[in-house]
C-alpha cells in the first residue's frame, strides 16, 4: 500500500492522479487515450517496485512483476511468445499492472550488432505497451517500467512512456518515515534517537536502511541466544 512507502509524496501523487484520469469517464466525444504507462528511474532500492505494487493494490489490479532480462530467451521466437502470453494473461485478469524491471535490458548494448530477432522482440513489447492489439477493448493494462540505468535505453523506446518519473534517494524527511516503518511499526526501540539515525543514514537507499534494521535485529537475536553460535 501507499503507506508502506516512506517519502516520495510527489511521485505517489503523480501516479494517483494519472490513474484517476485514466479511469475517469471521458466527456462525451472525447476519445483521446489517457496515458497509462510510466517509467520509474533512479538508484536501486529506492522504492520503484513498491510504487508499482502499491499502484496495483490501490486499483485492485492483478500485479505482474517481471524482469525484462528473464523474458529474453536465446531461442528464436520464444521471447515474443512470452511477451504475448504475459499481456494476454494480463488482459484476461484485467485490470492489471505489469511491472517490467531492468527495463534497460531491452536495448542491446551499442555496437553489439542488432539482429532481426532482437528488433522483433522490441517491436512486440512496444506494441503491447502501446496496446495496439487491444484497441477498442475495455481491458485496463498499465505497464510500469523501471531502470537504474536510463541512459542505456533507446530514445525510441523511451518515448513510449508518456510519463517518466525520477525516484531519488530518500531525503531526511523520507528517511525518518522509512526508519519508523522498520523500527517503530515493528515494535522495536532504539537507544540512538531517530534524529541521529536520520543523520547517520544520509545517502542510504530505502533498501539499505531496511538492511541496517535487519542487521540490528539479527544482532539482538544473537545476543539473546548466546548458545546458538557456540
Ligand atoms: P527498487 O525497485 O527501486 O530497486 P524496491 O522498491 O524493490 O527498490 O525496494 C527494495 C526494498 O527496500 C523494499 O522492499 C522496501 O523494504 C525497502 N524500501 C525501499 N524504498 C523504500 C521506501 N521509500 N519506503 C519504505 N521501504 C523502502
Amino acid at each position: 500500500g501507499w503507506d508502506d512507502i516512506g517519502g516520495l509524496d510527489e511521485t505517489k501523487n503523480a501516479i494517483k492522479s494519472a490513474y484517476g484520469l485514466a479511469l475517469a469517464r471521458k466527456p462525451e466525444g472525447v476519445t483521446i487515450d489517457s496515458w497509462r504507462n510510466f517509467l520509474l528511474y533512479g538508484p536501486p532500492g529506492t522504492g520503484k517496485t513498491l510504487l508499482a505494487a502499491a499502484t496495483a493494490g490501490s486499483l485492485d489490479a492483478t500485479f505482474f512483476s517481471v524482469k525484462v532480462s528473464d523474458m529474453l530467451s536465446k531461442y528464436f521466437g520464444e521471447s515474443t511468445k512470452l511477451i504475448s502470453a504475459l499481456y494476454a494473461t494480463a488482459a484476461r485478469l484485467s485490470p492489471s499492472v505489469i511491472f517490467l524491471d531492468e527495463f534497460e535490458s531491452l536495448s542491446p548494448p551499442r555496437g553489439s550488432g542488432d539482429s532481426g530477432a532482437e528488433r522483433r522482440i522490441v517491436s512486440t513489447l512496444l506494441a503491447e505497451i502501446d496496446g495496439l492489439n487491444r484497441k477498442g477493448s475495455q481491458d485496463l493494462i498499465i505497464t510500469i517500467g523501471a531502470t537504474n540505468l536510463p541512459w542505456l535505453i533507446d530514445t525510441a523506446i523511451l518515448s513510449r512512456f508518456q510519463k517518466r518519473v525520477y525516484v531519488p534517494l530518500p531525503d531526511a524527511a523520507a528517511r525518518r518515515i522509512i526508519l519508523e516503518i522498520f523500527i517503530d511499526r515493528r515494535g522495536h526501540d532504539t537507544q540512538l534517537s531517530l534524529a541521529r539515525l536520520v543523520e547517520r543514514t544520509a545517502g542510504y537507499s530505502g533498501r539499505e536502511i531496511e538492511q541496517i534494521c535487519q542487521t540490528a535485529v539479527t544482532h539482538m537475536t544473537q545476543r539473546a541466544n548466546p548458545d546458538l553460535m557456540a
